[in-house]
């Protein structure tokens, strides 16, 4: 007769462990982050115990149960509505007194709850104790010490909450905080006077209804409205709004600060009697290392410093798997070119499909590198600096610190980071972080940053020339930002205390997990939308083929062939050799002069107005304009272009080679790069922007805006290059 199948739901403050705790039990790999609000969408995964099949749910992270964030909301809903069998508060031990707000409001709730006392390690590493037996006592709920990075007390705590689910937990009588006999007795008269006990015996407790009520949440409000299946008397509403006029008529207060005051008095109460603090209290670690890191002066330029290494690091190291990913694209082009010949399927395959994915695959390395730099400084407790740091710049424009971590996953992708922007509470603010989160450099930029850096700048340089293109972006960023908040989205942000998590050593796993997670966004495109891409620029740069202007070289090349059949007898002879080095000539002035009269050149020579103070060619004008789709085809445009196939051994040297004796400079490549960077986000980020904003206009006007920036951007790269001599 005992159930065998349970809903267990992970609920908890941010960063207090919860996704580590989910990932330990459930075997998945969800992203861990040493900064708050990493979760936002609810996870689910299983755990198998003995016979029993429990359904783990991994809940965002949250203060409180009010209905304010979008992250409350959810947790909110998902227990008012799925009623899991037990609901474990995972929380940061090092934050006890804090954690303990929100268990008071979940015990409240009426479900089952279950403590994991995570982050023990820690805490008892600190020196200070908590009398875990007297913290049960008070709270009336079980409560588990656990480590979740290493696993431990998991077994105990499962084992907990299903004694919770199965009703075998003697000790659970869960307290509720007493609010003074003013509120209680009109609790009191609300459950009564409606039979709320009766009418929710199903439902979620009476009590905590009644709170509601006289505090005035209107979510409660509405679901007793309109949800049938509560059957409540909507005469309760009036009721409970007669006694918040009362009740707001003698403390002078509104009935919600009062309750939240008399909350904050219980667990302090209680935490001074569990709480005992350690003996001495010395600067702890990360004290001593943020006096260095956030100083006031030092701060941001050890930020930028970072940075820097971060990109020189990318640049370096990532140039040796670079030529292995390379030599392997070669022999499978080789491969591939000995089995079918010399046949159109050859040169569709080889030349589009291979050069194009083949020269952005070759970046994969730097990608993952700069992803495994960025998880680094996640995980490790800087980057939640970093957005403290910028709050100061921040507030500038009108957003606060919050803001700047959206901003910051936007170094990965836009689509995630201006998803993240969620996480906002204001309407504007959501609008503005989206707006300007475009120009915070993505990973798909990189490959082009590489490509162009490393052929137009030597070595030494090419480091610096990336990381100046991210500091562009931030720069910028933060201009358009300090703009739109002055004219079209007026507004102030509100106060903000960013909680800034302890400095922690990541564990490689947690590293190599999200790197993953976010590289594997990149090699999907690779067989999507880049492949894709590549073939239509193939296309059209292969047709119209065979055209009257290129028939001419048929016929010179046949003659040249003839006579060299004339003289094949002395194969190595001089005039032999001359004649075969002609006809390669006219073969590759015969393919430029195809290429030239080509759909693409067509299109790429019809964009040279527009691109005529950069002086760009029509490569690189149809580069730019396939760019949109995703921006990695940049690099892939370029390979097909340059038809780099026939010999793709040296694939990514020859591209360069070639690249340098084209029209392109190191001071055009610059404000080619700037473009790229600043231009139209590519159509995976529009997408999210018109999810998210919820409007058309919005996202046409982040095209249209980006266009102008990049377009003004790159013509005042030109002249100031030009001003101070640069070529
Ligand atoms: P969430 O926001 O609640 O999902 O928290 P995460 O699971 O993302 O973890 C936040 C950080 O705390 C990560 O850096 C974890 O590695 C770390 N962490 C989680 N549990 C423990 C623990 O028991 N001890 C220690 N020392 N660190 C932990
Ligand atoms: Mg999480």
């Amino acid at each position: 007769m005992a159930r065998s199948t349970f809903t267990f739901a992970l609920a908890g403050n941010p960063n207090s462990g919860k996704t580590t705790l989910f990932n330990a039990l459930t075997g998945s790999a969800q992203k861990v982050g040493n900064w708050p609000g990493v979760t936002i969408e609810k996870k689910i995964g299983r755990y198998k115990h003995d016979s029993l099949d429990i359904r783990i749910v991994d809940l965002p992270g949250t203060y409180s149960l009010s209905p304010y964030s979008l992250e409350e909301r959810i947790t909110r809903q998902f227990l008012l509505d799925e009623k899991p069998d037990v609901v474990i508060q995972v929380l940061d031990v090092t934050n006890l007194e804090r954690s303990l707000f929100l268990t008071t409001q979940l015990i409240e709730l009426g479900q089952p709850v279950v403590l994991a006392l995570n982050v023990y390690d820690e805490f008892e590493r600190s020196g200070a104790r908590v009398h875990v037996d007297k913290l049960v006592s008070i709270l009336g709920t079980p409560a588990i010490p656990t480590v979740a990075v290493k696993g431990e007390g998991l077994d105990k705590l499962i084992a907990e909450g299903i004694a919770v689910a199965q009703g075998n937990e003697r000790e659970a009588h869960p307290v509720n905080v007493d609010y003074g006999r003013d509120i209680e007795t009109r609790i009191q008269s609300i459950i009564d006077e409606h039979g709320l006990r009766d009418l929710l015996s199903s439902e979620f407790a009476a009590r905590w209804v009644a709170i509601k009520l006289l505090e005035n949440d209107e979510e409660i409000a509405k679901r007793i409205a309109t949800d049938r299946s509560t059957s409540l008397p909507p005469e309760v509403i009036l009721d409970a709004g007669k006694a918040r006029d009362e009740l707001r008529g003698q403390f002078h207060d509104d009935v919600e600060s009062i309750i939240t005051q008399r909350r904050y008095g219980f667990i302090s109460s209680a935490f001074q009697q569990v709480y005992e603090p350690p003996a001495t209290q010395f600067d702890s670690f990360t004290d001593k290392i943020d006096s260095l890191l956030t100083h006031r002066l030092l701060g941001l330029p050890i930020f930028l410093l970072i940075l820097w290494t971060v990109f020189q690091l990318t640049f370096t190291v990532g140039a040796t798997p670079m030529d292995w990913i390379d030599a392997g694209v070669g022999m499978i082009s080789d491969g591939v070119s000995a089995i079918l010949g010399d046949t159109f399927w050859r040169d569709i395959i080889v030349e589009g499909a291979i050069n194009g994915v083949g020269f952005v695959i070759v970046f994969l390395p730097n990608i993952v590198i700069l992803f495994f730099c960025i998880a680094f400084l996640e995980h490790s407790g800087y980057m939640a600096r970093a957005a403290f740091m910028m709050d100061r710049v921040m507030r500038v424009i009108g957003l606060h610190g919050k803001a700047f971590i959206p901003l910051m996953m936007g170094f990965g992708c836009n689509v995630p980071a201006v998803m993240a922007a969620r996480t906002l509470d204001s309407e504007r603010d959501r609008l503005l972080t989206s707006l300007i989160n475009p120009l915070m450099s993505c990973s798909a930029r990189l490959p082009v940053y590489v490509l162009l850096a490393g052929t137009f700048f030597a070595a030494k340089w090419a480091g610096t020339v990336i990381f100046s293109m991210y500091a562009l972006g931030i720069f910028l960023a933060i201009a358009m930002g300090f703009l739109f908040s002055k004219t079209i989205l007026r507004g102030q942000a509100a106060p903000f205390v960013m909680e800034l998590p302890p400095y922690r050593m990541p564990t490689m796993r947690d590293l190599l997990i999200n790197t993953w997670d976010r590289s594997k966004i990149f090699v999907k495109k690779m067989g999507g939308v880049i492949l894709i891409g590549s073939l239509v620029v193939w296309v059209l740069t292969n047709f119209p083929r065979n055209v009257e202007y290129t028939q001419d070289y048929d016929a010179r090349i046949a003659a040249a062939e003839s006579e060299l059949a004339t003289v094949a007898d002395a194969p190595d002879g001089e005039q032999a050799q001359a004649l075969q080095s002609r006809i390669a000539d006219l073969q590759t002035a015969q393919s430029a002069e195809q290429m030239s009269q080509s759909y693409l050149a067509k299109i790429g020579n019809a964009m040279t107005p527009i691109f005529a103070p950069m002086g760009f060619d029509w490569q690189t004008n149809v580069a730019i304009l396939t760019g949109f789709v995703a921006k990695e085809i940049v690099v892939s445009t370029y390979g097909v272009i340059y038809q780099v196939g026939t010999d793709i051994d040296e694939s990514s040297g020859d591209l360069r080679s070639r690249l340098k004796s084209s029209t392109l400079t190191p001071l055009r490549s610059l404000a080619l790069m700037a473009f790229i960077l600043i231009y139209t986000p590519c159509l995976g980020t529009l997408a999210a922007i018109r999810r998210e904003t919820g409007s058309w206009k919005w996202t046409a006007f982040s095209v249209a805006y980006s266009l102008v920036l990049a377009w003004v951007v790159a013509v005042a790269i030109m002249q100031i290059g030009h001003l101070i001599g640069a070529a």
